[in-house]
Parts: structure tokens; C-alpha cells; sequence
């Protein structure tokens, strides 16, 4: 009866997204929004993996809980590596380790110093942004991450760009006059403090990242999996790092990245998802867990 087996299978199969963000860092959903959507979108598991804090997963976990959908408590930590951002994934991490809180405390108050310093470019370059009033339209709250989407938009709202991707190729992307790279701790660092909050690491969009000479010694500091399906993955990288990960003996992870739908070319929540086998070994990688 393979179409009953069918039937059956997609019943229990368990839709699970692990990279998504919220209004605690550049996503235009706010916890609960996301969490509805998720729901509307069916899957069971979401990871919230704002970037650089958890202020948006208690919040999902409580809606979570009402929706029945399983939220991972996670984050996505920006390392940097020879003045390079290397985007680290943590899963399953205890939100409330006094260590990560003074790291990523730290990061924030280091990522409002760096969109002043390209503010303040802008300003030299000819093409001003209020960015008091920018930082005040993003919020006060201090657990709040904020970036370069600010600077895109104040840039949008001042005239001086089109629209947020215009403002990324002409300003304040990478190389770009008004860029200021970033300082920070190194890959091996973050990797360490996720495990010290009890979570798993994965190394995000490696496609895009792109150190894959790096990657022996990130396995020697502990990172336990590689983001294999992401959106900026075409099928050939997928492939790549589907047998990297097997050559490593690490596990792999896979999500849409939403941002919000329509923002910066997002796609829709859900988009890339990962299989309940995938999700379980992942777990296995847990601090602890052995197996
Ligand atoms: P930051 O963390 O301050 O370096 O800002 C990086 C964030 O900007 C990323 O996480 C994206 O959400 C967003 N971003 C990066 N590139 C672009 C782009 N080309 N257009 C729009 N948003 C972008
Ligand atoms: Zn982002
Ligand atoms: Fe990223
Ligand atoms: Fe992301």
C-alpha cells in the first residue's frame, strides 16, 4: 500500500528550519509574528539564530509552546578571521550563561561603535545620515542587535540610495568607500563559548564564507557541523560541503536564514528546511551527549 506509507510518512514528518531571525537583530518579524508564521508555513522546529543575541528566543519559546512548535534556543555569532566575517551557528545553547551574555553584550556595544565609524565616513565621503536619530528609530534596548541594515536604510530614507541593496553595493558593503571591518574574537574563541553554554556549533553559509582552509583546525576547537542548505548554496556547493562534512565526521544543519519576507532578497520562511534524522544527529553533538 505505498500510497497509505506515503500518506503516513508525510503525517510525521517533522519540518524543521534552523536558521531564522528576528526584531531582535535585522529581522522584520518580531518573535511571535514568526512564530505564527512558522506555524502557517508547517513546520515544527525552528531555531531563532538572531545575530549576536537571544533576545528573541524566550519570547519565540513561550509562543512556541502555545503553537506547539519546538524553538531551538540559538544565535549566530559574528568571529572574525584575518579581518574576514566568519558567521558561527550555536544550537540548543543555555541563553542564560553569564559568559555568553558578557561576550555578546560586548558584541553589540562593538557593533554600534562600527556603524558610527561608517556614519561618520559617510558624512566625510558627502552623503550625511542622521545616525542618532537612525540608532533611536532601531531601538534603545540594549539586548537589541543592530548593523549595517540601519546604515541601509537611514542611507535609503536620506536619498543617497535607492533601496537597502543599493546602499550595500554602494556604500557600506564589503570593500565599499564607507566599509569599516570589523574587530573581533577569531572563529576558535566563538566555537569555545557556544560550548561552554551547553551548545552546538555550526559553521554558517560556508558557501559564502568561503574558508574552507580554515576548516581542520575549526574541527580541532570544536565545531561539531556545517550549514550544508542554505539559501546561497547553489546545488554544487551543497554538494561540496554535504561530503565535506562527511570527510570531517561532522553533522550538517539547514535553513532559510529569514530575515522577513521580501527583506533583501529573503526567502520565505521554511524555504530550506532539514530532515528529523539530520536534526537528531545534530543533537548528538550536544556537550555531554554521547552517541
Ligand atoms: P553587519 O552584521 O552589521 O555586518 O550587517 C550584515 C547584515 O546586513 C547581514 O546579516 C544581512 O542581514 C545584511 N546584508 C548583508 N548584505 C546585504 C545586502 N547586499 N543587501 C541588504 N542587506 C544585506
Ligand atoms: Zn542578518
Ligand atoms: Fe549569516
Ligand atoms: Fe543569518
Amino acid at each position: 500500500m505505498p500510497n497509505a506509507f506515503c500518506i503516513f510518512v508525510l503525517c510525521i514528518s517533522v519540518v524543521i528550519d534552523l536558521h531564522t531571525h528576528t526584531t531582535a537583530s535585522d529581522g522584520r518579524d518580531d518573535p511571535e509574528a514568526l512564530v505564527g508564521l512558522a506555524s502557517n508555513a508547517g513546520l515544527r522546529v525552528i531555531a531563532v539564530t538572531d545575530h549576536d543575541t537571544v533576545a528573541g528566543v524566550a519570547r519565540a519559546a513561550r509562543a512556541g509552546a502555545l503553537a506547539g512548535i519546538e524553538v531551538v534556543p540559538g544565535i549566530e555569532i559574528t568571529a572574525v578571521d584575518d579581518r574576514r566575517d566568519v558567521h558561527v551557528l550555536g544550537y540548543f545553547i543555555d541563553a542564560s550563561c553569564d559568559a555568553l551574555h558578557a561576550f555578546l553584550s560586548a558584541q553589540r556595544r562593538d557593533r554600534i561603535r562600527r556603524v558610527r565609524d561608517m556614519a561618520d565616513r559617510l558624512t566625510q565621503l558627502g552623503f550625511a545620515i542622521d545616525i542618532d536619530e537612525a540608532l533611536h528609530r532601531a531601538g534603545r534596548d540594549a539586548t537589541r542587535s543592530i548593523g549595517r541594515p540601519v546604515l541601509a536604510r537611514a542611507l535609503v530614507a536620506a536619498g543617497h540610495a535607492r533601496d537597502t541593496q543599493d546602499a550595500f553595493a554602494r556604500f557600506i558593503g564589503s570593500g565599499c568607500p564607507a566599509f569599516v571591518p570589523r574587530s573581533g574574537a577569531p572563529p576558535a574563541e566563538v566555537i569555545a563559548l557556544i560550548r561552554r553554554a551547553g551548545g552546538v556549533a555550526s559553521l554558517a553559509h560556508p558557501g559564502k564564507t568561503a574558508c574552507d582552509d580554515r576548516l581542520p583546525a575549526l574541527v580541532a576547537a570544536g565545531l561539531a557541523a556545517l550549514e550544508v542548505r542554505h539559501p546561497d548554496h547553489p546545488p554544487s556547493i551543497e554538494a561540496k560541503y554535504s561530503a565535506l562534512a562527511r570527510q570531517l565526521g561532522l553533522a550538517i544543519t539547514a535553513g532559510s536564514d529569514y530575515h522577513g519576507t521580501n527583506e533583501h532578497g529573503s526567502p520565505t520562511l521554511g524555504h530550506v528546511t532539514m530532515s528529523e534524522e539530520e536534526f537528531e544527529l545534530l543533537q548528538r553533538r550536544r556537550p555531554g551527549v554521547s552517541g
